[in-house]
């Protein structure tokens, strides 16, 4: 069985999961669930798209055979006191700006895989730390769930999709595609043996420039986010910015 966990208003990268979870798996289950535990206080849990039976018709579409829709109270009802914390890997990026994020990913995905009994796991690559988070506890805890991490899906322009694509405002969106740019000419840049520091704090004007306010733009070894300052055979770059009140993140490929 493929699983394929969400937070809805699922768009073409959560379907890619779904297609792809049913034609290697034969059937795919998922889960939509806006998660209170990993958003922190003054992060958007109460403004999160829900839209539910828009929702379930696309994933019928996309071959899904069952989806499970669990209420807050089902996860958490008032006793529920356990979290797992998944270590250094957590703690870094996204984990350092967000504390408490990736133990209420971790602590969900961990009791919806039991719950659902998943076999094969799918992943975007979108979110890659979590990818990471994800690896690191199925590993520690000996879950016995296979993890697949599939490719970020694109719009024509770049754009990584996501659910919070929908808050930017269409002058936003204009610049939005930037953030994908500026990873990739950062990539060639690397690749072509320019400093890499010098490499980040060009692209991090670059955003600027466009009106982001850039949290992070980090040349990474792939499997540990530590940074790196020479190009590596498993390098990644990873950024976090903000138009306006979005906030946006990405990742490449930048192994050489
Ligand atoms: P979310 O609903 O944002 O929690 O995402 C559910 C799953 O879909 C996660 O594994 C995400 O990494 C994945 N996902 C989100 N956006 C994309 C995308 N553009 N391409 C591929 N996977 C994605």
């Amino acid at each position: 069985m493929g699983f394929v966990p969400t937070m809805g208003a699922l768009h073409e990268g959560h379907l890619t999961l779904m297609r792809q979870a049913r034609a290697e798996c034969g059937s795919c289950v998922i889960s939509i669930f806006v998660n209170p535990t990993q958003f922190g206080p003054t992060e958007d849990y109460n403004k999160y798209p829900r839209m539910e039976d828009r929702d379930l018709a696309l994933a019928a579409d996309a071959g899904v055979d069952v989806a499970f829709l669990p209420s807050v109270d089902t996860m958490y009802g008032n006793t529920s006191t356990t979290t797992i914390s998944v270590g250094p890997i957590a703690s870094m990026w996204e984990g350092a700006l967000r504390p408490g994020h990736f133990e209420g990913v971790a602590t969900v995905c961990a009791k919806l895989f039991h719950m659902v009994g998943a076999g094969t796991a799918y992943f975007g690559a979108k979110d890659y730390q979590q990818c990471l988070v994800i690896r690191r506890m199925v590993e520690d805890l000996a879950m016995p769930v296979r993890l697949r991490i599939c490719e970020t899906v694109r719009e024509s322009d770049g754009l990584a999709l996501s659910s919070r694509n929908a808050y930017l405002s269409e002058q936003e969106r204009v610049a939005a595609p930037m953030l994908y740019k500026v990873l990739c000419e950062a990539r060639d840049e690397i690749g072509n043996g320019r400093p890499v520091e010098e490499v980040l704090s060009l692209g991090i004007e670059r955003l600027k420039a466009c009106g982001f306010g850039v949290q992070y733009l980090a040349y990474v070894d792939a499997d540990t986010l530590d940074p790196v300052s020479k190009p590596l055979r498993k390098g990644r770059l990873i950024v976090a910015a903000k138009l306006g009140s979005t906030r946006l993140i990405d990742n490449v490929d930048a192994g050489f």
